[in-house]
């Protein structure tokens, strides 16, 4: 592979290079977006690598080879979202067997574990997956994964990767790390010892808001043969455009999480001396309770942040997120643009109450994904909307 062939040792290097030599047919040095269906062979059988563009196409083939480079993975397979990537994990997998998984989980992955693998008989046990020993009591003969978020949404728990992963170790299990939230550029769970990286590259991966796809990342070759042969069997692929819009994502990763998190800490800190404000999520912050693992498996903090406001009224929290005019008001995360959330209402709404506030989950939570804009004008939305 021609990205082999060239030294790409640095993130950043790899981000605009692997994956991504330049095309030999005209030297274009974008990667063309392959609109095609099918490929014409010379003879029966005698093509170029690619037959039918469900099994195979150039566009996806470099965002595959792109993502995997950037996660130090051998192996990248991309899918038409988050979840059918999940999805396709869930396909290799058979009736009787069992997975553990963190109880913060992403709501999605909870109900295509829940409600659609269950009934196939796919069980699987949700565990406070902050101490490794609550994963390997929840786990029986049966448990096949181990299924980690880290940092959560939308308050930011975190993990021990490695601490997981030695805690399973010698038994039958593969880890699974949904590392949507941190981005290879602050987390590469393979070099920590997990099997398998699952990514929404709807959020940072992509970037700008304007794509929905999912990926997988291993270097286990047995388990990536397996997933490929459920990637073209099951067909959850994503089109050629798709693939170019996160390929052009990835070209930035680096210094997008660089100013995501840079404006993440001057809110939290604008956050931590306002009075209304009564507690913040950051990982980053020493008073966070998984801070010290998070900087010792991460090397940034990223820009998800979360905070509760003084008194824990609902309506208050309601009334802010109404409020406020440069962050947008939406679900999703991870886009240039900041956005401002009210997960009890929103993405976390079909949470029981009395669980969410066992989970910590007040009902005067907001969830920030901070975007790239100048930082004082964050801030000064944020004050206008708190004041007001
Ligand atoms: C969004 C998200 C998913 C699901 O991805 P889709 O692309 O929306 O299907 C999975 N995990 C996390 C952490 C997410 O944020």
């Amino acid at each position: 592979m021609a990205s082999e062939d060239r030294e790409l040792r640095g993130f950043s290097t790899r981000a605009i290079h692997a994956g991504q030599a330049p095309d030999p047919s005209t030297g274009a040095i974008m990667t063309p977006v392959y609109f095609t269906s099918t490929y014409v062979q010379a003879a029966p059988g005698d093509h170029q690598g690619y037959e039918y563009s469900r099994t195979g196409n150039p566009t996806r083939t470099a965002l595959e080879e792109n993502l995997a480079a950037l996660e130090g993975g051998r192996h990248g397979l991309c899918f038409g979202s988050g979840l059918a990537a999940t999805d396709a994990i869930l396909k290799t997998m058979r009736s009787d067997d069992h997975i553990v998984a963190c109880n913060d989980l992403y709501g999605g992955t909870f109900r295509i574990f829940r409600n659609v693998y269950e009934p196939f008989g796919i069980r699987s046990t949700f565990v406070d997956a902050s101490d490794p020993a609550n994963i390997t009591a929840a786990m029986d003969e049966s448990t096949r994964l181990i299924w980690i978020e880290t940092p959560t949404n939308p308050l930011l728990n975190v993990a021990d990767i490695s601490a997981i992963v030695e805690a399973v170790r010698g038994r039958d299990v593969k880890v699974v790390v949904d590392n949507t939230f941190a981005t290879p550029y602050l987390q590469q769970p393979l070099a920590l010892g997990a099997d398998l990286v699952v990514h929404s590259m709807t959020k940072y991966l992509g970037g700008h808001s304007d794509v929905v796809g999912g990926a997988l990342i291993t270097s286990d070759s047995e388990w990536a043969e397996r997933l490929a042969y459920v990637q073209n069997a099951a067909g959850g692929v994503p089109g050629p455009m798709d693939c170019f819009l996160v390929l052009r994502g990835t070209k930035t990763l680096a210094v997008r999480m660089d100013r995501h998190e840079e404006n993440a800490r001057r809110v939290v800190g604008f956050l931590q001396e306002h009075p209304r404000v009564a507690r913040v999520h950051y990982p980053g912050l020493e008073s966070h309770p998984g801070h010290e693992i998070a900087a010792r498996q991460m090397s940034g903090f990223g820009g998800m942040v979360s905070f509760v406001l003084v008194g824990e009224e609902e309506q208050d929290a309601r009334d802010l997120v109404s409020r406020t005019r440069i962050f947008s008001l939406a679900e999703s995360l991870g886009g240039v643009e900041s956005l401002i959330e009210h997960p009890v209402s929103m993405t976390h709404g079909a949470i029981p109450r009395e669980e969410r506030l066992k989970a910590g989950l007040s009902d005067a939570l907001i969830r920030l994904s901070v975007g790239i804009e100048d930082a004082e004008d964050l801030i000064e939305d944020l004050g206008q909307a708190l004041d007001a």
